[in-house]
């Protein structure tokens, strides 16, 4: 076993989630998709950024007591459809999964017409379709403007 096979060693935390497989250098985007930027945080968050992996370079959150939302994970999905979350329970992996590319999403990102209905001071929650998954393009369902990767991450509710 060379060095690089080593397995990364993050304290590890009796319930949680690990977000592994993240893109390098996304993870401080998934950490402002769980709301885990703000100052008030009590429990323990570990991140690695750019640790070599067979694909890459990758990113690990490492979150105690958190439970990501069925949101979260769109959102997720969105910037680094890699990633693969794992559920903690008593210091074990109880679950492992990877994140999913929704076909549709609604209320999770803003569509970057300005002119969009969803953009108006009309009740109308901002909706897309995913039209391609390698790269990540979404496309407006109102208006029908894509977004690429980088103005999906600039956009997200
Ligand atoms: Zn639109």
């Amino acid at each position: 076993m060379n060095d690089k096979m080593k397995k990364i060693k993050i304290s590890p935390i009796r319930k949680g989630t690990v977000i592994d497989h993240i893109r390098g250098g996304q993870s401080l985007k998934v950490l402002k998709i769980l709301g885990l930027t703000d100052v008030e945080i009590k429990d323990v968050v570990s991140i690695a950024m750019n640790v070599d992996s067979s694909v890459g370079k990758k990113d690990i959150v490492k979150v105690e007591n958190k439970e990501i939302s069925s949101d979260e994970l769109d959102k997720i999905s969105l910037i680094s459809p890699e990633t693969t979350i794992n559920i903690i329970r008593d210091y074990e992996v109880i679950k492992k999964e990877r994140v999913k590319l929704p076909e549709r999403g609604k209320g999770i990102v803003r569509c970057r017409n300005r002119n969009c209905i969803t953009n108006q001071k009309e009740p109308v929650e901002p909706e897309f379709k995913v039209i391609s998954s390698k790269p990540v393009n979404i496309k407006c369902v109102y208006c029908e403007r894509e977004m690429r990767e980088e103005e999906i991450t600039e956009n997200l509710l």
